[in-house]
């Protein structure tokens, strides 16, 4: 018969009850994995047992002891487990599992009593024995770890000493006070040169005169335990005089109670990458033909200075450009040209070499001598005047004396409120009016001109971003027939809708793009719409059966550019417009100046058919004879002929002249356009004089293209 099996005599019910009492009472103070069926489960078994050895006869009451032993198996080992299960097995036992009436009340009272001292002694002698195989394997398990301790201790301390001894890096151990405790060979080669042993030394004893306080503030720090680490770049003296540079990183080692008790100081040799840096930096900050500073270290002084600077401090500036010296490159070549900026060079430096004075060479023939904190306002005109003495004499290049010449503008000021584009833009400017006035001299700054200057520069800087951004425009200002007040074409005059300024004059800018070249392109862009708009007009009829002309100005520097003939036809083939619709008008000046070869551009577009026009005629003083030599067949009389007419009655010197001018032009085939008609009294004598047509704002002031049809 086994434990499991119930005997016949047994009452199922009652003793599952019973197990189900004893589990709800023992479970909670058991730390077992069982689920509470699985315990209740194993408690019937055990319940089982007790029954059975309750009505054994004889009693026996060793089970007991078998069921302590298996309530401590099955983890039911919390203080309070054992007085629960006895407590469960005095209350419920005999009511549940045995048959009292069989076996009386006093012997199962006191067999009950007996089991449960065999239960209690069981539970004791295994609880006892677990602990105590516990404890064995606790303590097994402990001495292994130790052993793997020392074992990883051991490991790691190799493994530490290896990195120690054989590092490339230098490594030192001082204990909080700074008193070196361990250095590595490493260590001690890059200080090998200091020549005392490092060991029983202090950190503080490689005191560099040039570290920065900083440095030493951060090592208080971590001395004080503040802070865990640090690192700097920093230089140490060796006694042989020579600079080891490290980069320093020093860390702080704390103790188990978490106290400061060691540094670490690990340094990495950067003298040569340093030497490399610094090499690279002058090459970066020098020029390298005169090795003078330049551009960036001289825009890096000057904005340090500007920076720095207290309310009153000045900062002075010479800006000086050699004068001529494109010519000298160009004839005797670069070599010369270079040797010539080298003595060039020496020479203003001998001028600029006390404290405070910096040279720098900032463009090809240009170079600026700055002054921090002039003495006096005078102080940085005199130092003009003495490099334009130590220019005076001349270089000897080869066998070639040459002489130097250059223009110097001279700039001082508080240095509060200035930017170092300022600076050195007033001093350029300045310069140019040293240029200008003659060259060889030196100007001082002003702030009148330099306003004026510094529009100008501001236009001229921004004309080719205003061509590629499409700011010009252009107007159109009919030309009538005098005969019968008929339109007989528009003259363009292009404008720059400017986004700062508004809408310009040509007057503002035409002469800066004329300096600078830009009006090529920007000319054949407007000679491009203009030819563009007259074949409009002629799609749409506009000016009847005769075709609108439109005139076009071009100035001198257009009229030299070698393609004009070639641009011109190529957008008027483009256009679809017949070249007689095109008028080019060239001023008087312009065109006096011109020899043949220049006037020849003109004489085959005006063979083509484009008409010509001589543009404010009368101002040029010109030989009259000379209008024969020309291509034009247009003449436009000035305003300042026509101005006298405009009283009532009109100057009669000025009729007499006018009247002289359109004979002459008709002798000569020339027709006679008249500009700047006010009035009509103006256009009345002007018809009766025989002028051709005429345009001003009589008729209509220059307007969008779209105006022209309705504007006579
Ligand atoms: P311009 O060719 O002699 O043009 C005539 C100028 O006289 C225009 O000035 C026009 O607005 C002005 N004007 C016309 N009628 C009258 C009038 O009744 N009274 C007065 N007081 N003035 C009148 P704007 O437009 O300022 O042009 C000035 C000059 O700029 C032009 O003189 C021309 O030489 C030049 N210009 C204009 N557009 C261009 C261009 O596309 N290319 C070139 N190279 N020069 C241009
Ligand atoms: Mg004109
Ligand atoms: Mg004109």
């Amino acid at each position: 018969m086994t434990d499991e099996t119930p005997t016949p005599h047994l009452p199922p019910d009652g003793l599952r009850r019973f197990a189900t009492i004893w589990c709800r009472a023992v479970y909670p103070a058991t730390a077992t994995s069982m689920t509470k069926r699985e315990f209740e489960s194993l408690l019937l078994a055990l319940s089982e047992r007790l029954a059975i050895a309750l009505r054994a006869q004889p009693f026996d009451p060793s089970p007991g002891v078998s069921v302590g032993e298996a309530l401590v198996t099955a983890h039911c080992t919390a203080p309070e487990a054992l007085p629960r299960v006895l407590g469960v097995i005095d209350a419920y036992l005999l009511l549940y599992c045995a048959d009292l009436t069989v076996l009386g009340q006093d012997e199962g009272r006191s067999r009950c009593a007996r089991l449960q001292h065999a239960i209690a002694a069981g539970f004791a002698r295994a609880l006892q024995e677990r602990t105590r195989s516990e404890q064995e394997s606790l303590s097994v398990a402990a001495l292994t770890a130790q052993t793997e301790i020392a074992n990883a201790l051991h490991e790691s301390e190799t493994r530490f000493r290896a990195v120690f001894r054989d590092a490339a890096l230098g490594i030192g151990i001082a204990d909080i006070n700074g008193d070196i405790i361990d250095t590595n060979e490493s260590f001690a080669r890059m200080m090998g040169g200091i020549g005392l042993p490092t060991r029983r030394r202090n950190v503080l004893d490689w005191t560099h005169p040039d570290d920065s306080p900083e440095v030493w503030r951060l090592q208080r720090e971590l001395m004080r335990g503040e802070r865990e680490h640090y690192q700097v770049e920093k230089p140490y003296s060796r006694s042989d005089g020579t600079v080891l540079w490290t980069n320093l990183t020093v860390s702080l080692l704390r103790d188990a109670e978490g106290e400061p008790r060691y540094m670490l100081a690990m340094m990495e040799d950067v003298s040569e990458r340093r030497l490399l840096n610094l090499r690279l930096r002058y090459q970066a900050t020098h020029d390298a033909l005169t090795d003078l500073p330049n551009r960036s270290m001289f825009f890096e002084r000057l904005e340090q200075a500007l920076a720095a600077g207290s309310p009153q401090s000045r900062v002075g500036l010479c800006y000086l450009d050699l004068d001529g010296f494109k010519a000298v490159n160009d004839s005797l070549g670069h070599a010369v040209g270079d040797q010539l900026l080298i003595a060039v060079a020496e020479r203003l430096q001998s001028c600029a070499s006390e404290p405070g004075q910096m040279l720098a060479r900032i463009g090809g023939d240009e170079f600026v001598a700055l002054v921090i904190d002039p003495p006096t306002a005078d102080s940085v005109a005199e130092l003009a005047r003495r490099a334009l003495a130590a220019l005076a004499t001349p270089v000897t290049v080869g066998d070639r004396e040459l002489m130097v010449r250059a223009s110097i503008g001279v700039v001082e000021g508080p240095t509060r409120n200035l930017t170092s584009a300022e600076v050195l833009r007033s001093a350029d400017i300045t310069m140019y009016r040293a240029k200008a006035e003659g060259g060889n001299r030196y100007a001082l700054a002003d702030p009148d001109s330099d306003a004026r200057a510094i529009s100008r520069h501001h236009l001229t800087h921004h004309l080719p971003a205003a061509l590629k951004g499409c700011e010009f425009f252009i107007e159109y200002q009919p030309l009538v027939r005098m005969e019968d007040g008929s339109l007989e074409g528009a003259e363009a005059l292009v404008r720059w809708s400017h986004p700062r300024h508004g809408v310009l004059g040509p007057d503002r800018f035409i002469p800066l793009a004329e300096h600078t070249g830009l009006i090529v392109p920007l000319g054949r862009w407007v000679l491009q719409e203009a030819v563009r708009q007259a074949c409009k007009w002629q799609v749409r009829g506009i000016g009847g059966p005769r075709p609108l002309r439109v005139n076009v100005n071009l100035s001198p520097r257009q009229l030299h550019h070698p393609e004009l003939v070639e641009d011109t036809v190529a957008v008027l083939e483009e256009a679809g417009l017949p070249p007689s619709a095109l008028c080019l008008e060239v001023t008087e000046t312009a065109m006096i100046r011109a020899d043949e070869n220049e006037l020849r551009p003109l004489r085959e577009l005006a063979e083509l058919g484009v008409g010509i026009a001589l543009d404010d005629f009368g101002t040029g003083y010109s030989n009259l004879a000379n209008l024969r030599r020309l291509p034009a067949n247009t003449l436009k009389l000035d305003r300042s002929f026509t101005q006298g007419l405009q009283r009532d009655p009109a100057d009669p010197v000025d009729l007499k002249i006018v009247e002289g001018i359109v004979s002459l032009a008709h002798a000569l085939r020339l027709s006679v356009t008249v500009e700047g008609v006010e009035t009509s009294t103006q256009a009345e004598q002007l018809r009766d004089l025989g002028c051709d047509s005429a345009q001003g704002w009589f008729y209509a002031r220059p307007g969008p293209p779209e105006r022209l049809p309705e504007a006579v």
